[in-house]
This record gives structure tokens, C-alpha cells and sequence, in this order.
């Protein structure tokens, strides 16, 4: 079979780890696989470089940025060290140094300008991937198999200039395709998630968690057979297990239902790694590296009818809560659209909307990063009459329940909403995508893990089937 691999933080958190992972991979290219590696940074790396890149920004301290830089410098020879053979080192640190100085200069730049751009935030976030991929192709060279490292715009990954959340071009696809063919056929190529590059060069980052998203985009170019995401949990589960203990990994899911799910909250997935694979149909398998046998989720086009409509619930709670209500917006045309048009020109990114059907109110969900300016533009445009107030709290919670088989199974929503009541938790707004694959709804932050822990327990999402 054709697989590309993705492995994620927690599988190479250390040199061990990632050894690990070099002798997984060994085994079933054993098997008379052809396999693709897409790796990401080691576990926390990307959040310690940002947090660094804030505080290089703020202080301009230089002594802590190379600090800092000294001790990512000793995290990743170390992993080198326990990840590979010496006599195949030293061509690796070699690589390792220049990537080390490169990320000593930028930091420190940084120091002086005292100013962090979303570009060069990127290309700090981006050392996290492009330190690991030499590394863990080395490691594959040790177990004795051909390899080579490449980061995503070396592959062929292109994208927009929208740094922090880019978007590939589509002629990304047979770019990564050429490429690929390019490449010796005995070798396995590794190559840096979550990075691409844009037409002037600079580097992109995918987005948070965007790993699995440079998967998914390389699976599409080359139409692999599977996309393999490697974790550290079970598969895609019925809830985060860190929320629900009893939470269990679903066998088979949709790609609408893995799609929902990740656009809900469940950061297992990112939010847009299905979208490539639906291109060419591509079954996307979620496994665990610690327990390779386990067969983990997979996720198809379509899935038979199975038992339980509702298949799990998500939440999100690094969001905010807009009221825009007035009774001057009753029957006044054009309210929404000026809503939405100030949200989307301020590239204000919207999870959710509800409006009443007194039309007095207009209720919506942003990220909570962006409440402040969502807010103060829409004061801007409203700032003459028909719109009467414009609220905002941070202290809430986005819960969904996800479900394909939802659509025109009545009674659902009852028993969401009277489980909730019975339970004394206060439902603050409500939406249903037409295409019902989902209910969410907004509760009170402090409200939302006993939220979920009662929906997974009415749903029975806890007793296996
Ligand atoms: P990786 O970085 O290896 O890609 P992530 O950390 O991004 O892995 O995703 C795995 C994490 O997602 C788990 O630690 C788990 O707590 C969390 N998670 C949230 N919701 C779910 C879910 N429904 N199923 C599985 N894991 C979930
Ligand atoms: N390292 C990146 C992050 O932490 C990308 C990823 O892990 O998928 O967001
Ligand atoms: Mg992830």
C-alpha cells in the first residue's frame, strides 16, 4: 500500500521515542509498504517557541532568547544522540547547526526589533518541524533504511500569505506529486509538517495542530492508498478522554463526522486535514504509536447506519459570545449581512450564530482571541442607531453533539436539551446546521466538562458496541 504517516509530538518526544518510530516504520515498509513520513515538532517545542518569541518581543532580553536557544540546542542533540547510530551523526548535526544558528538570529532579532510579526512568528514556529525531520530520517538511515528529509515547501506546499492559518494553492497538489517522483523509490522521504512557504519565499504555518493537515495535502498529491495519523490516543474517540475517562475510540467514522468533530473542538484532528482526503476518497486511519496493533478510527466517505445517532461530543472553550440586540433590528433589512461583512473584512472567524426569530437579537460565537476586535468593529459600523447594544463574554463554552445519523432522527435535540434541564445546566444559545449533523450550544465555561461528561453518559457513548 501507498501510506503516508504522520507522526505527532507525543510519538517522538524524545530520541527514544522517535527511535521508536524508525523501527515502526521499518516494519511495515518490511511488509512491502511504500511509505511517506511527515513528522512534527517534538512534544511542547512549538508552544516553548512561541512562548519564547512573546517574551524576546516583549523584554528584548537577549541573555534568555540564547538561553533559550541553548537549551533547544541540547533537547535536539540529545534526541539525535538517542535516535541514532554515532557514526551516522555527524552529517546530521551539521544540518542541525545551521538550523541552530538560523533560529539564534531570528530570535534575537526579534529582541531587538521588539516587534513579533505573524511572519515571523511562523518562521520561529517553523524550527520546531524542521529540526525533527533530519533528525528522525537519520534515525531510519540507523534501522538501515534509505532516507532522506525535506520541510513542506521544499516538498512543494505553497500557500497564500495568510501566516498562522495558511492555505495551500492548488497547484500545491502536483507540485508535492512531482516531486515525489522525483525521489528514489527506495528511499522514504521525511518531511516537515505544519510548514509550507509562500511566493515570496517567506515561510507559512498551517495552523495549530497543522501536521496532520501537510499529511493529508501530501496523501492527496500523491493518492496514497491511506492517510495514517499516528497519536498517542486510541483513535478518534467518543469524547477527549482527558474530559470523560470512560471516552472510547470509534472504529469508523465519516469524514462529515471527523470533520464536525475537529470543527467543534476535538483537537485530535485538524480542522481541515479531512479536506484533502475527500478529494480522492482517501480512508484516513487514526492510530496509536504506543499500541501500533490496535486497528485505531478509521475514517470513510460513508458509513453504514449504525446503532448510535449521536457518536460524540465536543467542546470548545477558548471562545466568546456576542449579543447584538436592539429592537431597532426587528423587520430592518440587511442587519446580518452587515454584520458578517464587518466580521469577515476584519478576518473575524465565526463558530457559530443564532438569531431569534423576534429578529430583536443577533447572538455569535468568535474566538476568544478575537473578541476585542470583533467587537469594536461591529461598534464602528453600528455606531448610528438600529443596532441597540453589542455584548460580549468570554466566559463560555461552545458543546456539540456530532452525529451523521442525526438527520431526521427525531428527538435528539429533547433529549440533549432535557438531559441538560435535569441536570440544572443553562443553555445560553443554541444552533443546529441544517444539514443536522450536529447540535451545539453555548453554556457557562465553568459548566462545560459536566456538560459533556452528562451528554456522553445520556447518549450511552460510554458502553461499548
Ligand atoms: P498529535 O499532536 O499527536 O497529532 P494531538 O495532541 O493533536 O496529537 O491530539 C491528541 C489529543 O487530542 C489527545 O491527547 C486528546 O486529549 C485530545 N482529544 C480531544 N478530543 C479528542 C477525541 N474526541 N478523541 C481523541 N482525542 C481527543
Ligand atoms: N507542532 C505544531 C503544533 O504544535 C503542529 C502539529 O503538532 O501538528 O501546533
Ligand atoms: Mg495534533
Amino acid at each position: 500500500m501507498k501510506l503516508v504517516m504522520k507522526f505527532g509530538g507525543t510519538s517522538i518526544g524524545n530520541g527514544k521515542k522517535i527511535r521508536q518510530v524508525a523501527e515502526l516504520v521499518k516494519e511495515y515498509k518490511e511488509k512491502g509498504n511504500d511509505i511517506i513520513v511527515v513528522t512534527s515538532a517534538l512534544e511542547g517545542v512549538t508552544d516553548a517557541i512561541l512562548h519564547a518569541a512573546h517574551e524576546a518581543s516583549g523584554e528584548g532580553n537577549k541573555i534568555k532568547a540564547n538561553e533559550f536557544i541553548s537549551n533547544i540546542t541540547a533537547q535536539h542533540k540529545k534526541a539525535l544522540y538517542d535516535a541514532v547510530e554515532n557514526d551516522l551523526v555527524d552529517d546530521t548535526i551539521a544540518k542541525l547547526d545551521v538550523l541552530f544558528t538560523d533560529f539564534k538570529n531570528d530570535l534575537n532579532g526579534i529582541c531587538s526589533l521588539g516587534e513579533l510579526t505573524l511572519r515571523s512568528t511562523d518562521k520561529l514556529s517553523s524550527y520546531g518541524e524542521r529540526l525533527v525531520a533530519p533528525i528522525l530520517s537519520a534515525s531510519l538511515r540507523s534501522v538501515g533504511i534509505e532516507s532522506e528529509s525535506f520541510t513542506g515547501g521544499e516538498i512543494g506546499i505553497l500557500t497564500d500569505d495568510n501566516y498562522g492559518s495558511a492555505y495551500p494553492f492548488e497547484s500545491t497538489y502536483k507540485a508535492v506529486k512531482d516531486h515525489i517522483s522525483k525521489l528514489s523509490e527506495t528511499s522514504i522521504p521525511v518531511i516537515s509538517g505544519y510548514i509550507g512557504v509562500n511566493k515570496s519565499g517567506a515561510i507559512t504555518t498551517l495552523g495549530r495542530g497543522g501536521s496532520d493537515f501537510t499529511a493529508s495535502i501530501i496523501g492527496a498529491s500523491i493518492k496514497a492508498d491511506e492517510i495514517w495519523l499516528w497519536k498517542e490516543v486510541h483513535g478518534i474517540m467518543t469524547t477527549d478522554p482527558k474530559l470523560v475517562p470512560e471516552a472510547r475510540p470509534l472504529s469508523i467514522i465519516s469524514y462529515i463526522e471527523a470533520m464536525e468533530m475537529s470543527f467543534f473542538g476535538a483537537k485530535v484532528l485538524h480542522p481541515k486535514a479531512i479536506e484533502p482526503a475527500i478529494r480522492h476518497d482517501i480512508p484516513v486511519r487514526v492510530k496509536n504509536t504506543f499500541d501500533p496493533d490496535y486497528p485505531g478510527t478509521l475514517v470513510v466517505k460513508e458509513q453504514e447506519t449504525g446503532e448510535n445517532v449521536v457518536k460524540a461530543v465536543t467542546v470548545i472553550d477558548n471562545v466568546a459570545l456576542i449579543n447584538i440586540s436592539g429592537a431597532g433590528m426587528v423587520g430592518t433589512i440587511g442587519v446580518a449581512a452587515r454584520v458578517f461583512n464587518t466580521l469577515a473584512d476584519a478576518k473575524v472567524n465565526i463558530v457559530m450564530i443564532s438569531q431569534g426569530s423576534s429578529e430583536a437579537n443577533l447572538s455569535i460565537v468568535v474566538d476568544e482571541s478575537q473578541q476585542i476586535t470583533a467587537v469594536e468593529v461591529l461598534k464602528k459600523e453600528f455606531i448610528n442607531g438600529v443596532v441597540g447594544e453589542i455584548e460580549s463574554d468570554a466566559h463560555i463554552a461552545v458543546v456539540a453533539v456530532v452525529g451523521a445519523d442525526m438527520a431526521g432522527i427525531p428527538g435528539v435535540a429533547g433529549n440533549v436539551f432535557r438531559a441538560l434541564g435535569d441536570n440544572n445546566i443553562n443553555v445560553i444559545m443554541i444552533s443546529q446546521g441544517s444539514s443536522q449533523h450536529n447540535i451545539s450550544f453555548v453554556v457557562k465555561k465553568e459548566a462545560a466538562t459536566k456538560t459533556v461528561q452528562i451528554l456522553h453518559k445520556e447518549f450511552s457513548l460510554d458502553i461499548l458496541k
